[in-house]
């Protein structure tokens, strides 16, 4: 087994946008897959077509491709194990469905819906299984020829899984160990239905990951209740061989509270459940994305890598090549991981930063021009530049104002305003108030007459101009410049913001200002 090529699979049902956990399980597919030298596929599981979403596969692959996250193989990607979508696979599970049954691993089941109903009103905890299923409708109970003439005639049956009563089942979990389950306490799951000819989930996850050569089986630990009637389905196969290892992942937790992370939590707190915005083609309810709410790929991924996980020494910030190298599906934790979204909002703000600040200008220019200003890159890459470690303001949830860094490139608007939109300037503003005094004036047509005769209005050149009035006078202007410039106590160093505006805008706004605050 060892010696076997590591293939591992994500294998979605396309029921609705995919969760950001499952976007983790995904990525430890992914990193598990690479540090091994593997193979990842991507298979579509849409044998429910009553939960089926349209959209909803199509949304899963933009997923990725914005995450960065490649597959080896699968739906979109091609490969030698297809179709990787299972309602493509129709004939191929009918087969194996046959084979359980020629074996006496699996029966046939008449019984209607109204019938098991009765059957739950009649019996406390009625469960399908070794103790009920001689009491029921069934290729066990019904003489051969009866139950060929209801298949002949029509009637809708499903198979059924014979489990056999008082077995100890292992499933061997990689992150939890030995689980051990009694047989008894399973139910005779249905594997097919004859009334759309489509297996169930239980059926084609098993059949699919033997023929496509899965080794190892990671997913989220919702799965693991089904992991022991998976083992007993390889078993009834004679697949025992080659019975991938399991490693069910533990829940992504709440921010606060108890329980696992939820849709609601994120409306609540304010941070998107999903890796892209998902318009539901039902309700028409928009529901928000990382990607559309301005976080990069990388920050999200190098986020999600850690909850559940860490490279065992105190690294934070790892590139994906350095999340592959440290992988260990073996250091998974056994307890749920809280969803910490503060710390998503730091791994934003740290790639930000490690980006040049002509990256930020795409997204920057785009909401300029939304508010009808019109600027170049290469001066919004200086204003970037200029105030891209500042702290901002906001308002929570809860309508508390708090401060933090920049960390979205839409953070820096409220800051960056008065580069390219002269003030407004305002008599009760606090910072106004305390800095712009009667004397004020004076000290400004002081300071334009020191700035006018400047060919060169660099920092360096307005810096010389400026300092040496500053000795001979005395005066202290920056508190009042700041106000003439940006009409508030915002902003970069003062001969950045004047060198930024040029001598024209900056000796306009400051009689301006003179004018207008007297
Ligand atoms: N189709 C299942 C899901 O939606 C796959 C579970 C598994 O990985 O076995 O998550």
């Amino acid at each position: 087994m060892t010696d076997k090529k590591v293939r591992v699979r994500f294998a979605p049902s396309p029921t609705g946008p995919l969760h950001i956990g499952g976007v983790r399980t995904a990525l430890y597919n992914y990193l598990f897959a690479k540090k091994n030298h593997g193979e990842l596929v991507f298979r579509i599981e849409d044998t429910d077509s009553s939960r089926f979403v349209p959209g909803a596969e199509a949304y899963i692959i933009e997923s990725f491709k914005w995450l960065g996250i490649r597959f080896d193989e699968g739906v979109g990607f091609g490969g030698n194990y297809g179709p990787y979508r299972q309602s493509e696979r129709k004939e191929i599970y009918k087969k194996y469905v046959r084979q359980l049954l020629d074996a006496g691993k699996a029966y046939i089941a008449f019984d209607l819906p109204e019938e098991l109903d009765a059957k739950r009103q009649e019996m406390d905890n009625f469960q399908y299984d070794a103790s009920t299923r001689m009491s029921m409708r069934n290729s066990l109970t019904l003489p051969q020829e009866e139950v060929e003439r209801l298949i002949a005639e029509g009637h809708q049956y499903v198979v059924r899984f014979k489990i056999e009563p008082g077995i100890q089942v292992h499933v061997k979990d990689i992150i939890r160990g030995d689980v051990e389950v009694n047989s008894s306490i399973l139910d005779d799951k249905v594997l097919y239905k004859s009334a759309d000819e489509l297996p169930t989930y239980h059926l084609a996850n098993i059949v699919d990951d033997h023929l496509m050569e899965i080794t190892h089986v990671i997913r989220g630990e919702e799965w693991l209740p089904s992991a022991p009637l998976h083992v007993l389905l390889y078993k009834a196969f004679g697949w025992e061989d080659t019975m991938p290892q399991f490693a069910h992942l533990s829940l992504l937790l709440k921010p606060v509270g108890n329980g696992k992370l939820s849709k609601r939590d994120g409306d609540k707190l304010g941070f998107p459940v999903f890796p892209l915005e998902w318009h539901d083609p039902q309700t028409g309810k928009v529901s928000a994305g990382y990607r559309e709410q301005g976080y990069l790929p990388e920050a999200v991924i190098n986020f999600l890598a850690l909850l559940g996980w860490n490279p065992g020494d105190n690294r934070e910030m790892m590139t994906l090549d350095e999340l592959v190298e440290a992988f260990d599906l073996e250091k998974c934790s056994k307890s749920g991981a809280r969803f910490d979204y503060q710390k998503g909002i730091w791994f934003n703000q740290q790639y930000l930063l490690k980006q040049d600040a002509i990256e930020w200008t795409p997204e920057l220019d785009a909401i300029l021009r939304a508010n009808g200003i019109g600027s170049t890159p290469e001066r919004e890459a200086q204003v970037v530049d200029m105030m891209k470690t500042k702290v901002i303001e906001y308002e929570d949830q809860d309508g508390n104002r708090k401060k933090r860094n920049v960390s979205f490139v839409r953070d820096l608007w409220p800051l960056t305003r008065f580069f390219f939109v002269a003030p407004e300037y305002d008599k009760e503003d606090k910072f106004v108030r305390k800095n712009w005094k009667e004397s004020t004036s004076q000290d400004m047509q002081e300071l334009i007459q020191t700035l006018l005769p400047l060919e060169d209005f660099s920092v360096e050149s307005q810096k010389a101009a400026v300092d040496a009035w500053v000795e001979t006078s005395g005066k202290r202007p920056w508190n009042a410049w700041r106000v003439a410039l940006v009409g508030t106590g915002q902003g970069p160093d003062m001969y950045e913001l004047s060198a930024f505006l040029g001598k024209e805008e900056t000796l306009a706004r400051m009689r301006k200002a003179i004018e207008v605050l007297g």
